[in-house]
């Protein structure tokens, strides 16, 4: 029996349990995972902020190996190193057709915490269904997915990197290149330098960015942020950002504003802070109980665009080894961004350090 992260109970510590797991159906595939990453969204779902189907088994962010292949399987086969996806995209709607799998209108179900046939793989020692979060439940020794949720990569990249790929690296550098279609010498502000909000700085640096302002409040994600490429940082609880942006952008304010944090007062402030005709893309997955406010005269009258990213616009199969490419030609920072390996019983442990914001981000290794 694979030992897995669950999460029971909102507000209360995750346990790690040995759960029963079923042999792949037609279509799916067996996953030996090798490492997942501990993603801000796994917390959100353990404080309640993402309301799910409890218990669940956590983890949406892993790469490991596919064990066993079930009937019909065509895209993967048995020892192919994978990366998982949180959106398992069916191939066929009307947003896979036009390049925008990340938009599957077949993927509900993975929100659910199911596979695609609506049950689930996993169940506790007791017997009772566990759902599996985004149909990955990565933090798991073992796991079996739809194959629409593996895509199979080059073997030399390292499985304890490629796993970042799968979430942060690919949300945050995605919703650059892919969302904002970020210009070569533009100027762009981040707000929140955490896991995801590094990857976004790191993907404007990609992109030839000549300018990149970070805001945190926490002055060790700003020295992160700085390893990530920006080139001015701000703690917005001694400057104010906006006008410290348009300070730094000779008045006007930045072309780009990306908000990672899905707050509105920094997605406020990502949209005031940027120029006339700029663009802001909010990354950062807010509360369903929440909005944000923009000015119903200045909407028009400064013609900015207000967008949001999800995913990073993320087309799987084409995407991941394509960053899987970039890492291994030394233009991506993966080893950097994983500043802390833990054990799965560490998990607990993990979670405080991710929010004390100890670490650029941690993974679980198995
Ligand atoms: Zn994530
Ligand atoms: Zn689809």
């Amino acid at each position: 029996m694979p030992k897995a992260v669950v999460c029971r109970e909102v507000n209360k510590p995750v346990s790690v349990e040995d759960v029963q797991l079923e042999k792949p159906r037609r279509g799916e595939v067996m996953v030996r995972l090798v490492a997942s990453g501990v993603c801000h969204s796994d917390l959100s779902i353990t404080d309640g902020t993402l309301p799910v189907a409890l218990p669940m088994v956590i983890g949406h962010e892993g790469a490991g190996i596919v064990e066993v292949v079930g009937e019909d399987v065509t895209r993967v086969k048995q020892g192919d190193p994978v990366i998982l996806s949180w959106v398992p995209s069916c191939g066929n709607c009307r947003f896979c057709l036009v390049g925008s799998p990340h938009l599957c209108a077949n993927a509900g179900h993975a929100t659910g915490g199911r596979l695609k046939d609506g049950t689930t793989r996993m169940r506790d020692s007791s017997g009772t269904d566990l759902s599996m979060m985004t149909a990955t439940a990565t933090m798991s020794e073992l796991t079996v997915v739809g194959e629409e949720s593996v895509v199979p990569i080059d073997p030399e990249m390292p499985l304890n990197r490629a796993c970042l790929i799968g979430c942060g690296v690919m949300t945050g550098v995605g919703a650059v290149i892919n969302t904002a279609k970020l210009e070569p010498g533009s100027s762009a502000i981040v707000f929140g330098a955490g896991g995801v909000g590094l990857n976004v700085i790191q993907g404007c640096a990609l992109a030839g960015a000549a300018q990149i302002i970070a805001v945190d409040v926490v002055d060790q994600k700003l020295e992160f942020a700085k390893t990530f490429g920006a080139t001015h940082t701000i703690n917005a609880k001694e400057l104010d950002p906006v006008a410290t942006a348009k300070e730094l952008t000779a008045g006007l304010g930045p072309d780009y504003g990306f908000e990672v944090i899905g707050s509105p007062t920094t997605i406020e402030q990502a949209h005031r802070a940027i120029r006339r005709g700029g663009t802001a893309v909010v990354v950062g997955m807010g509360r369903l109980t929440e909005s944000a406010q923009v000015n119903a005269l200045m909407l028009a009258f400064d013609e900015k665009i207000l967008t949001g990213s999800y995913y990073g616009g993320a087309r799987p199969l084409v995407d991941f080894p394509k960053l899987c490419s970039l890492y291994q030609q030394g233009k991506l920072k993966i080893d950097e961004l994983v500043t802390q390996a833990y054990k799965i019983d560490q998990i607990n442990q993990a979670f405080q350090d991710m929010e004390a914001g100890k670490n650029a981000r941690g993974i679980i290794q198995f």
